[in-house]
């Protein structure tokens, strides 16, 4: 079933989610509201959600983006990669444009771990443990920060970068509150 996605200012989206206890009967039906909920996004389209965000406080996400799809829960960061900069070009190339489904229309050069090995359930209740690399792994930290209750936005402010309305053609720096 298709569920409403919370919007930045909602206090769930701040709350940080639980553990799963156990991959039930429950949870798959959790999930398949996710799948239903993030493939029925159209503009803009999403490439991740957390369960946060469709107001469940679980450790739960989907990783949707090309060829990769993931069904994550209770995922743990084994290791980090820091992104490599050797100069101020070199800085920029690292930062990729973000954005969010509770945040539709913004946008941020946000630069993240080009690297990061986690651990997680699948929806088997299976224990993976699988390395994440380039726009799959900031997909991922994203998403893994909704699970501790933080935004995109507050990335970009810890980094100092402007956020952007983007409208049709148009783009326009916003305030960061
Ligand atoms: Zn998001």
């Amino acid at each position: 079933m298709v569920k409403k996605i919370l919007k930045s200012g909602d206090p769930v989206l701040r709350k940080k989610s639980a553990k799963v206890e156990r991959v039930d009967k429950k949870i798959l039906g959790l999930i398949s509201d996710m799948e239903d909920t993030l493939n029925s996004q159209k503009e803009p389209e999403g490439v991740g959600l957390a369960a946060p965000q469709i107001g469940k406080n679980l450790q739960i996400f989907l990783a949707n983006y090309k060829n990769f799809h993931r069904i994550v829960i209770n995922p743990k960061i084994l290791e980090i990669g820091k992104p490599k900069i050797k100069s101020k070009t070199d800085d920029q190339k690292h930062e990729v444009l973000e954005g969010c489904l509770s945040l539709p229309h913004y946008y941020g050069p946000l630069k993240r771990a080009d690297y990061v090995k986690v651990q997680y359930l699948d929806q088997n209740g299976k224990v993976i443990t699988e390395k994440f690399t380039g726009f799959n792994a900031q997909i991922v930290l994203h998403e893994i920060d909704h699970l501790n209750g933080k935004l995109f936005i507050d990335r970009l402010l810890e980094q100092g970068k402007p956020l952007y309305k983007v409208e049709g053609e148009k783009w326009e720096e916003v305030e960061l509150i």
